[in-house]
């Protein structure tokens, strides 16, 4: 598999302030990760390019775009709530990682990539930013692929530990975009459950919940729907933040559940998508499992075995 790390050195310098878990380190463990385990000689290494206000504009407003311009100071950290840090510079890379990801793979130049990028995008909603996330960068992706390439049927498929609420109010009237998620609830962001839809199946894991529950509803629930679906590309928003040793949630998947449901995927896209897969970081906060994790989803994106 021809497999790219897409990322950009303002998404590694991205300051969010002392004691913040969205914290540039992040990014560093994954990379480190790749460095000693050898990975990174085999990844393809692309700079991510600033998204436009175009492509942006397919998913956010232009007011809430505006909004985000009329905040920044003119030095010094801003924030859009208590948690999230206006980055301008950061945010239009990572949005940008993965709009050059969909053109380079439907370019025929890859196969696959993962976006190593901060901020995070999955709870930024059309209209508004919030738990650490401005632009929800997957959605760029997804509708980059839509409107620049003509896609039909694309899937997103979210195991962060959070639920996505930005992607889902972004595609929640698109038969285009089928979004499957597990997430922790009740649990932030505490939006209302909504019922499965045609383009949407949203599995909630208590927060006792362990592997097996998990692979439930991934063989359960995501698996018959993407198959019914057959998407021509899918899209990851990789969230290892239900690790065990993530103090962000009480759900405990393992490293063995992250390899496990990134191989699921993969057969997914191979049978239906010409295995073309774009995955993006979201969350995952211990810098140890969030790097292994990484590393092991990688690995299975680029067709190699533990
Ligand atoms: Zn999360």
């Amino acid at each position: 598999m021809r497999t790219a790390y897409i990322s950009h050195t303002e998404c590694r310098n991205h300051d969010t302030g002392p004691g913040h878990p969205e914290e540039p380190r992040r990014l560093t463990a994954i990379e480190d990760r790749l460095l000693v385990t050898g990975l990174t000689e085999v990844l393809r290494h692309i700079d991510a390019p600033e998204v436009t206000r175009e492509q942006l504009l397919r998913v956010h407003t232009a007011g809430y775009l505006d909004s985000l311009e009329s905040l920044l100071p003119k030095s010094g950290l801003a924030h859009l709530d208590p948690d999230t840090v206006l980055c301008p510079k950061a945010a239009r890379r990572a949005a940008g990682a993965v709009v050059t990801a969909v053109d380079r793979i439907l370019g025929g130049e890859l196969d696959s990539a993962f976006c190593g990028v901060r901020p995070p995008g999955h709870h930024a909603e059309r209209n508004r930013g919030t738990g650490f996330c401005l632009y929800n960068n997957i959605a760029v992706g997804v509708a980059h692929a839509l409107e620049a390439h003509g896609l039909g049927r694309v899937a997103v498929v979210d195991f962060d530990v959070h639920h996505c609420n930005g992607t889902e109010d972004i595609f929640k009237d698109d038969g285009r975009v089928l979004v499957c998620s597990t997430f922790q609830h009740p649990f932030y962001p505490n939006t209302p459950l909504l019922p499965d839809a045609p383009n949407r199946v949203s599995v909630p894991l208590d927060a006792r919940a362990k592997s097996t529950e998990f692979r439930a509803a991934i063989t359960q629930r995501w698996m018959p729907a993407l198959r019914a679906f057959d998407p021509e590309m899918i899209f990851i928003s990789a969230g290892f933040d239900a690790h065990q040793d993530d103090f962000m949630s009480q759900v405990c998947l393992t490293d063995a559940d992250y390899r496990w449901v990134t191989e699921q995927i993969v057969a997914v896209a191979e049978e239906s998508a010409s295995g073309r897969i774009i995955s993006a970081l979201e969350g995952g906060y211990e810098l140890n499992s969030l790097a292994r994790c990484a590393e092991s989803h990688l690995r299975v994106l680029m067709g190699l075995h533990a």
